[in-house]
């Protein structure tokens, strides 16, 4: 069963809990009587931060073979992160997706 990490917000203790996957709470009382929601547990998820969730991704508005880019199996450009989105686009004309 995966463990999860809820902070309280009144004495900021983190409380590690097991939960099914089905059934996470999004938050548990704290030994203080304060509530602990529940933190982003790091590791969890490929990636959990919110502005880049989106990465990599397979753009369709790039050419097939775009300069710069890996590309997937049927040769569209795979876009890594923000910085690669960035230069890629910027180096080849290209608004942001
Ligand atoms: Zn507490």
């Amino acid at each position: 069963m995966p463990a999860y990490d809820f902070k309280c917000d009144t004495c900021k203790r983190v409380i590690e809990e097991r939960h099914s996957i089905h059934q996470i709470p999004a938050s548990v009382e704290c030994v203080c009587g304060g509530t602990a929601t529940k933190m982003l547990s790091i590791g969890s998820a490929v990636n959990t931060q919110p502005c880049s969730s989106k990465y990599p991704y397979v753009s369709r508005r790039l050419p097939k073979n775009a300069a710069g880019c890996k590309t997937d199996t049927a040769g569209r450009p795979v876009i890594q992160s923000r910085r690669h989105e960035d230069t890629v686009f910027k180096t080849l004309g290209y608004a942001r997706e």
